[in-house]
């Protein structure tokens, strides 16, 4: 042992282990395996048993029950019988049963933090004072939810039977951000946690149980990812709530595509650490610490690379160096280490292989020289210098603690280095003028934002990322309406759809529409068009129209001149986007009746078409119909606001609207008119550029509208339109990557195709699946396509001394 003017002299410190004697106790007490949890009991442990380990160690912590299909059958059963019940209970009851778990969860603070840091590796430093802090404050705050749902969003269904399939960085943690806003909202829950760290969530089904929550609520299913696969393809479940990696993620969503299933996506990440030079240096190299150091760097919104101001780039670097020469090291139970174990040896091959291969790319690899345990998951803090923008370690998400070093000249320079990954998760900006981080917040595309901080959560904040990174919001009342159904106006009756009148009207006059792409009228790629019937054709066989039909080139050349307008026209106010609106409104106006006339003239394009054909009045109604709802879009053009949230600690958080970017739109043939107007205003009203496709069968009722944005000043490219065969364009924009959103109605089977392409990067998706909407209801004056078309960045702001 040291002597006392040893320990003075070195400084170091001793070990300051936990006690974990009562968390060995429950686990000896299930040492012959543990069963899941299902409708309120814990069934036996199965034949198929695999281990759990604690990766500090190696050692076996205890044996779980990979579930099978009939498990997985059983735990939906129970959950979709609970539903009922539970979902009628009152808001009140349910927030009695939230608060019982948040309670009981602050009682059993210590045993949870233990057995998360035994199963995981992570610091029990971590899981004490930040994982089981935020389970229980979850916990309330949901509870809280539960109480004013009703009050807050009057008339909100859940989705019924919700599957969670959760990852292992944050074991206990992401199980809360799943669960509680669930139940919150009436759901019940079916839940796979990660095959390492399952021990937590088989504990707080104990815990839930004690606490009297309802059998069948929560049930806990263990195994690997075929378990997970099981629970995706339920046919029982309406939600699916995943975190996981970007690869799984899109798998998921392709799997689930056409079958009306809702989907929250929390993925991965590449999140940049931007420090500008007039940063606090200090400030700046302990966050950075955290940023990507806490967790061993397992986190998906980890600052994975530095991006710094070149004229302080040695001075940060330098002083990172120097904190990571005092970093420790070691037994993740030891109170006063900075770094425990890696998850599993798995993960220790897959970080040293991204380093090698980093190296192998032109990085220099620096770590500290200092102790590091043997035997355990452990690796030293690193960094990687001299890494090119193409180095694999800036563009794949490493998932360990390794730091990419990049440096900038210019504001502009930073963002877009930032901006140059698929992921979108999470950003931390460094800087002490106020009007230089705002600026570069609102320029980086990123989920969360903190400025002059970084890995700040909190349960009334939204959680999530745009891009790759995912979709859907965890925490605060955006990750709340996750959880509760959209009610669209699906209706049987095509409303503004109505037979032929008697008497036909005058013929038209003859004209061929083209293409409407950054601002220009152009004829379409391949020089065919298709015939529009008009109802003097068929009495009396005057000239028909015809409409190009579009093909991929023509789409291709819409999603660029989109992608060209997207910045200009996102970067202005909504006050100015409101004033562009207003204009089209003014000159649809002028044009209405004419629109109506030309409405219930052209019929479509089959004989068959004349059935349905509108009567001038019913078109007179539509035409009208969209000069209201133009105004309804400039109206809210500048009153989509966000909202501020207030975690607790010294944080302001402001939630954001973001625009997504380029949204695809394929209109369905109800309403062929006012659809098209109710879809592309909002969708430019929340600052997106659009490519729309109109009605196959009416296209002319859109066409119109070309002449009228000639004549507006709508910027080109905001507003771009092909038309043409609907289903070969869909796909062309659905597999686009310019493409961010993508607005499908159509019939099932060009829904379910569009649902699989767009998976591949993540587009935010809203298909029909060959249902038709009320576009004359009043849903469509709210906000909800404003919802569907915007993103919420989250931007923390600490303030105080
Ligand atoms: P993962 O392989 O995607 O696993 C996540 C979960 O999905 C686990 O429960 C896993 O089961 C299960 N799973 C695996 N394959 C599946 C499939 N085909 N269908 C359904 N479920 C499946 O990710 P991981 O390696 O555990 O976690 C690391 C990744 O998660 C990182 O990329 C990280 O960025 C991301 N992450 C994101 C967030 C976020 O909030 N955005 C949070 C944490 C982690 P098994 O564990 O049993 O294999
Ligand atoms: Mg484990």
């Amino acid at each position: 042992m040291a002597s006392i003017p040893e320990i003075l002299d070195s400084m170091d410190y001793g070990p300051a282990p936990e006690d974990a004697s009562f968390a060995y106790e429950w686990l000896k007490a299930h040492d012959k395996g543990f069963g899941h949890f299902i409708g309120g009991t814990f069934t036996k442990a199965g034949k198929a048993l695999f281990p759990t380990k604690n990766p500090a160690t190696g050692k076996t912590l205890a044996k779980l029950t990979q579930a099978t299909k009939a498990d997985v059958n059983k735990a939906v059963k129970a959950a979709s019988e609970a539903f009922g019940p539970w979902s009628k209970l009152s808001g009140h009851e349910r927030a009695r049963h939230l608060y019982a778990l948040a309670r009981i969860v602050q009682k059993e603070c210590r045993f949870l933090a233990v057995l998360d840091t035994l199963d995981n590796g992570k610091p029990i430093r971590e899981t004490r004072d930040i994982d089981i802090p935020l389970v229980a404050r979850h916990f309330y705050h949901h509870a809280g939810w539960a109480q004013i749902l009703e009050s807050t969003l009057p008339g909100a269904q859940p989705h019924g039977v919700c599957g969670q399939i959760i990852p292992w960085n944050f074991p206990l943690l992401m199980l809360a951000w799943k669960v509680a806003p669930a139940l919150a909202a009436g759901n019940t829950v079916v839940l796979k946690p990660a095959e390492y760290t399952s021990l937590s969530a088989l504990y707080f089904a104990e815990l839930a149980k004690e606490v009297g929550l309802p059998d069948g609520v929560l049930n806990i299913v263990t195994g690997d990812g075929a378990v997970g696969e099981m629970i995706v393809g339920h046919k029982d479940i309406q939600k699916i709530a995943f975190t996981g990696s970007t690869s799984v993620g899109k798998a998921i969503a392709a799997e689930t595509a056409g079958t009306g299933k809702a989907l929250t996506l929390e993925l991965g990440g590449k999140s940049p650490y931007i420090v500008f030079d007039d940063a606090d240096l200090d400030s700046a190299v302990e966050g950075l610490v955290d940023a990507i150091f806490f967790n061993q760097g397992e986190v998906c919104c980890a600052g994975s690379r530095l991006l710094v101001q070149e004229s302080v780039e040695e001075a940060l670097v330098a002083k990172l160096k120097a904190r990571l020469s005092t970093f420790r090291i070691g037994d993740p139970l030891d109170k006063a280490i900075d770094m425990g174990a890696l998850a599993d040896p798995v993960q220790v091959s897959h970080v040293e292989q991204h380093m090698t291969d980093a190296v192998h790319e032109g990085a220099t690899l620096w770590q500290p020289a200092i102790d590091c345990p043997k035997g355990g998951c452990f690796i030293k803090p690193s960094l990687l210098l001299d890494v090119e923008q193409a180095n694999v370690a800036v563009r794949e998400e490493i998932f360990g603690p390794v730091l990419t070093v990049q440096s900038f000249r210019t504001l502009p320079e930073a963002a877009a280095l930032a901006n140059n990954t698929r992921y979108g998760l999470a950003a931390s900006i460094w800087s002490e003028n106020i009007g230089r981080a705002m600026d570069m917040a609102g320029r980086v595309e990123a989920g969360v934002v903190w400025i002059n901080t970084a890995n700040q959560f909190d349960a009334a904040v939204g959680f999530g990322g745009m891009k790759e990174s995912g979709y859907g919001r965890e925490g605060g009342l955006e990750g709340l309406r996750a959880y509760v159904k959209q009610d669209w106006p699906w209706t049987e009756e095509m409303p503004l759809v109505h037979p032929l009148p008697k008497t036909l009207d005058k013929p038209y006059h003859d004209k061929t529409t083209k293409n409407y792409i950054g601002g220009k009228q152009v004829r379409n790629d391949n020089g065919r068009t298709k015939r529009i019937l008009s109802r003097a054709h068929w009495s009396n066989g005057t000239p028909l129209d015809r409409v190009g039909i579009g093909n991929r080139k023509d789409i291709r050349n819409a999603v660029e001149a989109a992608v060209k307008a997207k910045n200009t026209w996102a970067a202005m106010t909504g006050h100015q986007r409101a004033q562009i609106l207003y204009f089209l409104a003014e000159n649809y106006e002028k044009r209405q009746h004419q629109i109506g006339v030309t409405l219930s003239e052209f019929v479509g394009t089959r004989k068959a078409d004349l059935e349905e054909a509108r009567d001038l009045k019913t078109a007179n109604t539509e035409s009208r119909a969209c000069v209201e709802r133009l105004f309804s879009a400039a109206a809210w053009a500048d009153k989509f606001d966000g909202a501020v949230h207030s975690p607790p600690k010294s944080n302001i958080t402001l939630a954001q609207h973001e625009p997504q970017g380029v949204v695809g739109i394929v209109c369905p043939n109800e309403a062929p008119l006012l659809n098209f107007v109710t879809m592309v205003a909002f969708a430019i009203a929340a600052g997106n550029t659009v490519v729309a496709i109109p009605s196959f069968d009416y296209p002319i009722a859109a066409t119109e509208l070309i002449h009228i944005l000639e004549a507006s000043d709508s910027p080109p490219g905001v507003i771009n339109i092909v038309t043409g065969e609907s289903a070969e364009m869909t796909k062309t924009l659905a597999e686009h990557d310019g493409v961010d959103g993508l607005w499908v109605h159509a019939d099932a089977k060009t829904c379910k195709m569009a649902e699989i392409a767009g998976a591949q990067n993540m587009k935010r998706m809203w298909c029909s699946h060959g249902q038709a909407l009320d576009w004359t209801h009043p849903i469509f004056d709210g906000d909800a396509l404003l919802r569907l078309g915007s993103e919420v960045k989250n931007i923390w702001l600490p303030y105080g001394e």
